[in-house]
């Protein structure tokens, strides 16, 4: 039987002196008003956890075997991820193919952001501390086993330097979000208009995450970052949180474009808000540290993705204006989809609306990363 596992719960002091939270019920009840000022609180609450980190290595360990994102190599790392492995018992090396081989037939080709029930199965891993815990999560009882089989080799073999670079990571990072935490998400709720989480968002930092190395899930806000992911390094370990942190701030925006193109007689384009996500964080991110290249300018994402390469132009005219202060939501919103639907008629390719447009008006899930992996740099 496992061991109550080391558990890190890393919690940032880092405080904001404005953005509005709801003082009573959810962030939904404060959703239409404009962000009124609040008490000091924490922006994030980190946590390089045991059982979550388990269960990502399992399932992307599962997804690469299985030959699903392989052009990916926040998927594909993980197969190389074998140091020490030969050294383990003939029982441990059955016992942790045999955990594999589970995720392989059952989890792999399910999506960590649009399945409810893998959402569902991160969230209950966030607030295990012990095998015993384990047990009384509502999750398959085939899981479980195979979680506390595996276990043991994982706590032997890799924990160890998955929670020493998760820790890594957020050393790095810790600096950064004392010097910018703060007024970033201070942007961000004002140019979203929307108010951050009424608690701290949940932060799981893992050695893998997904195939993008980063994504999140709303209701609740949850964030699961890679560690070891090229994309989340240095800078970009700045932008990807605040990015992250964008996805639980856009149902206003969503709204408010679904109401412009309407307007207009215009489908909403796929995934509608997401352009503007990778355009904000990059842009704010930028503006606080004047040397940081924004993830989706390096990795060529404006150029590589036909969505964003048609978006890119219609933002630069009509949303930066508005991050410098220059016009109001409203105008820029109009503008924007008045743009964008004379970019897609110059070239005849107005996307059509996509279900997930519809799951992301719902924000049951959030739309997470869902083009990261376009923007990685494999
Ligand atoms: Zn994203």
């Amino acid at each position: 039987m496992p061991t109550q596992p080391t558990r890190l719960a890393v919690w940032l002091c880092v405080l904001v002196a404005f953005g509005a939270h709801p003082s009573a019920g959810t962030a939904r009840a404060a959703r239409d008003s404009t962000p009124k000022p609040a008490a000091a609180r924490q922006l994030f609450e980190f946590h390089s956890d045991f059982w979550v980190n388990l269960h990502h290595f399992l399932y992307i360990t599962a997804r690469a075997r299985q030959g699903l994102d392989v052009t990916r190599a926040s998927t594909t790392r993980a197969l190389a991820d074998t140091e020490g492995f030969s050294k383990l018992t003939s029982s441990e090396q059955t016992e942790w193919q045999t955990a594999v081989a589970y995720y392989e037939s059952k989890l792999a080709r399910r999506d960590l952001i649009f399945d409810r029930d893998m959402v569902a199965i991160g969230n209950q891993l966030d607030h295990v501390a012990s095998a015993a815990q384990l047990r009384k999560k509502q999750l398959d009882p085939m899981l479980v086993t195979t979680l506390e089989h595996a276990a043991p080799v994982y706590r032997r073999l890799w924990w160890p330097r998955h929670d020493a670079a998760n820790k890594a990571w957020l050393k790095a990072v810790t600096p950064k979000l004392d010097l910018y935490g703060d007024d970033l998400a201070e942007q961000e709720i004002r140019v979203f208009r929307e108010p951050w989480a009424p608690t701290p968002v949940r932060v799981d930092v893992v050695a893998y995450a997904n195939w993008g190395g980063a994504y999140t899930t709303n209701y609740p806000s949850h964030i699961v970052v890679s560690s070891g992911d090229a994309g989340n390094q240095d800078d970009q370990a700045l932008e990807v949180l605040f990015h992250e942190a964008l996805h639980t701030l856009d149902d206003t925006l969503l709204s408010a474009l679904r109401a412009a193109f309407r307007a207009r007689g215009k489908p909403l384009p796929h995934d509608p808000t997401h352009v503007f996500i990778f355009y904000t964080a990059g842009a704010l991110t930028h503006r606080a540290l004047p040397d940081h290249v924004p993830y989706a300018e390096k990795y060529g994402l404006w150029e590589r993705v036909p969505d964003f390469k048609r978006a890119l132009p219609v933002l630069q005219q009509y949303w930066q204006p508005y991050l410098d202060g220059k016009s109001t939501f409203d105008e820029a919103v109009a503008r924007y989809a008045a743009g964008a639907v004379r970019v897609n008629q110059l070239q005849g390719t107005l996307p059509a609306i996509d279900p997930r447009c519809t799951l992301s008006s719902q924000r049951t899930m959030g739309l997470g990363t869902l083009l990261h992996g376009l923007s990685s740099p494999s």
